[in-house]
């Protein structure tokens, strides 16, 4: 009885802790609307680097991803796998969460592992753009091979290339919300950081992709994907999507490398990490050549992170 009694006393606080988060968010929303949609983050400006994780100024490379070991299921087996097909359900504490929550939400706030498609395809995944320099050469490879991709873009790369985002919109990609500041420690800030974070770089990427387009999933820098953060992403129509094969193209490790970290738990339903921005993508372009080859003799077929 006693620890059933813990147990009840555990959910409530759980509850009252999420029941806080949507009181806040409610108060958000009353603001940013009464606002005209004109919060200070939602004017062009250059890309906030310094509030990145290294505080460097430079583009490149994006500090990301070197938490990656923070995903709440670390991907690196092939329990990504087994665990895709169980992402939405009891098992998984997110959904449990969103089950709690089914009023403020349109999607699950449970992490998701598993393709649209299952069977032997695989979602490719581009983070950290657009960038002219890179993005039109992934459409381009994307469109030989008649492959698909999911473009989690950061809002105001997006704001300053809307061309790009029309254009991964206009070839059959995704797009995916990455944040406005790419800030690996999102979730030690305050909550309305949070919520401006991923509401406004909503809005930056919808507004570059134009009307009628759609965002389907956050992606959290740095697999910063706690619990308060799935929620907001979750209220905002956002499904999280997490990934399960990490090329670490960021580092620069050389074609090969990049290669060799996709190959290493390359399954079928993989989720694959990689950038179009951040940084010199060269290495990312070539190996994406080989790896779209690779793919296509294996077999593999190309689809989307479920939603
Ligand atoms: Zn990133």
């Amino acid at each position: 009885m006693a620890l059933a009694s813990a147990k009840k006393a555990a959910v409530t606080v759980a509850v009252a802790v999420t029941g806080a988060t949507l009181a806040a968010y409610g108060a958000y929303a009353a603001q940013t609307s009464s606002a005209a949609g004109q919060p200070s983050t939602s004017a062009p400006r250059p890309i906030a680097r310094s509030i990145v994780a290294t505080g460097s100024a430079s583009p490149s490379p994006p500090p990301s991803h070197s938490a990656s070991s923070s995903l709440p299921a670390a991907p690196s087996s092939s329990h990504a796998a087994q665990s895709s097909s169980t992402a939405a359900g009891p098992s998984d504490p997110g959904s449990a969460s969103a089950a709690g929550l089914s009023n403020g939400f349109t999607v699950s706030n449970a992490l998701q592992f598993a393709t649209q498609d299952g069977g032997k395809s695989v979602a490719l995944t581009f983070d950290d753009g657009p960038d002219p320099r890179w993005t039109p050469k992934v459409l381009a490879l994307l469109a030989q091979h008649h492959a698909k991709a999911t473009f989690c873009e950061i809002g105001p790369n997006a704001q300053h290339h809307p061309d790009l985002t029309k254009a991964i919109v206009a070839a059959g990609d995704r797009l995916c919300d990455h944040s406005v500041h790419h800030n690996e420690r999102q979730s030690s800030m305050p909550l309305d950081y949070n919520i401006h974070e991923i509401a406004d770089a909503q809005r930056q990427i919808s507004d570059a992709a134009g009307p009628g387009a759609k965002l389907w999933y956050y992606r959290a820098p740095g697999g910063d994907f706690k619990p308060v953060i799935r929620d907001i992403a979750a209220q905002h129509g956002l499904r999280p999507i997490a990934w399960s094969d990490d090329s670490d193209d960021w580092k620069r490790p050389g074609v090969a490398g990049i290669l060799q970290n996709i190959n290493r738990n390359l399954h079928p339903g993989s989720i694959i990490l990689m950038h179009d921005g951040g940084g010199d993508r060269s290495q990312t372009i070539t190996a994406l050549a080989k790896l779209l080859d690779q793919l296509d003799s294996q077999g593999y077929t190309y689809s989307f992170p479920a939603r």
